[in-house]
């Protein structure tokens, strides 16, 4: 575990290596909300988390913290569950990992009875190992079809999210977010509009390249808060 001090000196010497127009979203699985907190300290204000769960918990608690006044924004990046849908709408302010129209059926239904709009990213898989995301074109390109109708009034799609393959072949992470960036410039052609706005892509080992294929948000954990102790 990282002292707080170390986690807001990496926040800032990440903050300030980034492009203006790239966004910082902490990846804080696993860790404390003390941790959290340390990173609150320096400013930062947007978290991921991939567990809805877990998200919930800490979220919750650092919520309700009166000594926490900033405006605190949560995505869910990790594959959600249909039965999590609800507990992760009530929590988030985005989910990053839409990866089936199934899901956006769901959201838009717990979006609607809590009265809340919500955004969303779809995760589109551009890797060649097994991963998340559609793989399916036709279906990425109904959900996108369906958004663009209004057929999900409480959803907001906010962009395209995916995740490099895990390689050392920096040829092959390039080349998958090429792909994502490729695909927005492709679908905002078809609809003569910027549909797609935002990119989110690049993590702790590869978000430079990420920011070099057009990235605008980069989702680090590692490099902030130290080795996570996964179970
Ligand atoms: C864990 C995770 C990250 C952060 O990974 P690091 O390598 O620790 O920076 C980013 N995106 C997703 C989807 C993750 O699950």
């Amino acid at each position: 575990m990282l002292e707080n001090e170390q986690i807001r000196a990496n926040i800032n010497s990440i903050k300030n290596s980034l492009p203006g127009n790239v966004a910082l979203c902490a990846v804080s699985k696993f860790h404390t909300v003390d941790e959290i907190k340390a990173a609150i300290e320096a400013g930062q204000t947007l978290f991921g988390e991939n567990r809805v769960q877990e998200a919930y918990e800490k979220f919750s608690e650092l919520r309700k913290d009166p000594s926490i006044t900033a405006d605190i924004k949560l995505h869910i990046i990790g594959q959600l569950q249909s039965n999590k849908v609800k507990k992760a709408v009530e929590i988030a302010d985005c989910i990053q990992s839409v990866d089936r129209i199934e899901l956006l059926e769901k959201i838009e239904k717990a979006c609607q009875n809590l009265d809340k709009t919500i955004d969303v990213y779809l995760e589109v898989h551009t890797g060649e190992e097994s991963k998340s995301g559609f793989s399916c074109d036709a279906e990425l390109m109904e959900c996108i079809k369906k958004l663009n109708d209004g057929l999900f009034p409480h959803v907001r799609l906010s962009g395209l999210m995916t995740m490099a393959p895990f390689t050392d072949n920096e040829c092959l992470i390039r080349q998958s977010f090429s792909k994502l960036r490729n695909l927005k410039e492709k679908i905002n052609e078809i609809y003569s509009k910027d549909l797609i706005q935002n990119l989110s892509m690049g993590m702790s080992g590869d978000y430079r390249i990420a920011i070099e294929e057009g990235s605008s948000m980069v989702r680090i954990g590692t490099a902030i808060f130290g080795i996570r102790n996964n179970i």
